[in-house]
């Protein structure tokens, strides 16, 4: 399994993943021609990937989808409600739709599953194949008992935390963003993410990329350490964490 944050903040997401040998990007908010660059860097190549799955249609998630699609005829995993509010109209052959039901995808099984966000019908991925596994959950404004089941057993997570409540508060974003971040459609704070971290904390939990971390609302030290305490007054172990960002990609977590 490999895993490579290749961009993550609120002006664009992207994540590889490679499992079983299929590889696959979660969401393409940044150009594809950073993609394309960026995947190099780790040794990999665009014509490989077999899709983007998209988790809604914000346009951090889906800026470089059109590109995609046109130049490298790559597949798009999404539901019909994000399909719809995309800019471009996707030919049919490429388009794969997403319920919230599990399908195999070679040996890699794919649970797409609803999370809380103000878009038209946000959800979050685990993938898994009969010994290891991986979710991805970003842009979700609060932490349902059908989240916390999906990533029981994940071996690497890929989790928001967005801003830091205090700096959120005392920023500079008009009243009515504050509170549309702050709200259970919103993002998660570095609070929220520590304590769901704490209850998903395993054995086999072996990595946590903390990803959509606001550039105005948050600090990567801060972010770190109030993950740090959180688990420390919950008696927690610290699993080991990466840090993502907006302007270069995470380390990539390998594992053979
Ligand atoms: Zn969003
Ligand atoms: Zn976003």
């Amino acid at each position: 399994m490999k895993v490579c944050v290749l961009a993550s903040g609120s002006s664009g997401n992207c994540t590889f993943i490679e499992l079983s040998g299929m590889k696959i990007l979660v969401d393409a908010g940044i150009s594809a021609k950073r993609i394309v660059h960026t995947l190099n860097e780790i040794g990999e190549d665009i014509d490989e990937i077999e899709g983007v799955f998209l988790s809604h249609e914000h346009s951090d998630h889906v800026k470089g989808v059109p590109n995609l699609l046109e130049k490298y005829q790559l597949r798009l995993f999404s539901n019909r409600e994000t399909l719809q509010r995309l800019p471009i109209q996707v030919p049919f052959h490429q388009w794969y739709e997403l319920t919230s039901d599990p399908f195999q995808m070679g040996d890699v099984i794919v649970q797409p599953f609803s999370v809380n966000h103000d878009a038209a019908n946000p959800i979050a991925f685990t993938f898994q194949n009969h010994q290891e596994s991986v979710g991805v959950v970003t842009d979700i404004g609060s932490v349902t008992n059908l989240v916390r089941e999906q990533l029981t057993h994940v071996n690497v997570l890929v989790i928001e935390a967005n801003y830091d409540y205090q700096m959120l508060m005392n920023g500079p974003y008009p009243w009515d963003l504050k509170q549309r971040i702050a709200s259970r459609l919103g993002h998660l704070s570095n609070e929220d993410t520590a304590k769901l971290i704490a209850e998903l904390v395993h054995p086999s939990l072996e990595y946590v990329f903390l990803a959509h971390r606001s550039e105005n609302n948050n600090d990567e030290f801060l972010c770190k350490d109030t993950i740090q305490q959180i688990l420390a007054q919950n008696n927690v172990p610290l699993p080991p964490i990466a840090m993502t960002y907006q302007r270069k990609r995470s380390i990539l977590f390998h594992r053979s």
